[in-house]
């Protein structure tokens, strides 16, 4: 039995102070849950925030992004062992939206993520296709493309900790969701591409959440679904009530 994963990816939204407001409302509404692992990937500036609010909670922590290298000059960019020094525990890596917009390649998602797990951080790697690609029947090509790669020169070992998430880009933050048969579908390939990688019994194990418009009013029908092992959360993880009502599917 695989325990789901409930992810919120707060993208660029919140100040510090924004975060505190937000943990002191939500950590009561979700006290003693422990059915699901919850975690939060708040902007980089949040984190130290969210850690210290969240200390002795249900909640893990998560960055949005990391860079492949451990130290370096890369202006801008945060390593794997500045946030594990920090505390944070996750990270979100090969986001649909840092590919199309901050040129993220399956080349650096799996650097990202080689480099994310030898720091003992769980990666939350993203994959999904398009809606072009949907609609010339390429998605399971596309999935199988984006693991491959991402996988690359990883030992089953090392991956102990990885999480999937389908992210079908033309369902994130549209509106649109993909029914969660379509979901099962999408996650039943990635299961099948992940045991080619790294065996049977890591493919069994293996979380694969999906993400893209989870709202409180379709939560129970995607997480009734056999092969869907959580949530990734977007716009609905931003107001405390609204996330909190998700994990009580
Ligand atoms: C996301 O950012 O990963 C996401 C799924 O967003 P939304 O829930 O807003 O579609």
């Amino acid at each position: 039995m695989r325990k789901k994963l409930i992810a919120a990816n707060w993208k660029m939204y919140k100040t510090p102070e924004q975060t505190a407001v937000f943990f002191a409302h939500f950590l009561p509404m979700i006290a003693g849950h422990d059915r699901d692992e919850i975690a939060v990937f708040p902007p980089f500036i949040d984190l130290h925030t969210a850690i210290e609010a969240t200390s002795g909670s249900e909640v893990a922590i998560g960055a949005q992004n990391v860079h492949w290298e451990k130290e370096g000059a890369f202006t801008g960019e945060i390593s794997a062992p500045m946030l594990t020094a920090l505390g944070v525990s996750h990270v979100i890596i090969g986001h649909s939206e840092r590919r199309l917009y901050f040129n993220e390649t399956d080349d650096t998602v799996n650097r990202k993520l080689e480099f994310a797990l030898e720091s003992a951080l769980a990666p939350i790697v993203c994959v999904g296709e398009v809606l072009e690609e949907r609609e010339a029947g390429l998605t399971e090509d596309v999935l199988r493309r984006q693991c491959t790669r991402a996988f690359n020169g990883i030992s089953a070992r090392k991956a102990a900790k990885l999480v999937i998430a389908y992210e079908p880009v033309w369902a994130i933050g549209t509106g649109r969701t993909a029914t969660p048969q379509v979901a099962a579908e999408a996650h039943s390939v990635i299961r099948h591409e992940a045991g080619k990688a790294f065996g049977d019994e890591f493919a069994e194990n293996l979380r694969i959440l999906y993400g893209g418009s989870v709202k409180p009013e379709n939560a129970t029908a995607l997480m009734s679904e056999e092969e869907i092992d959580g949530a990734l959360v977007g716009g609905a993880s931003l107001d405390p009530a609204s996330f909190s009502k998700i994990l009580r599917y």
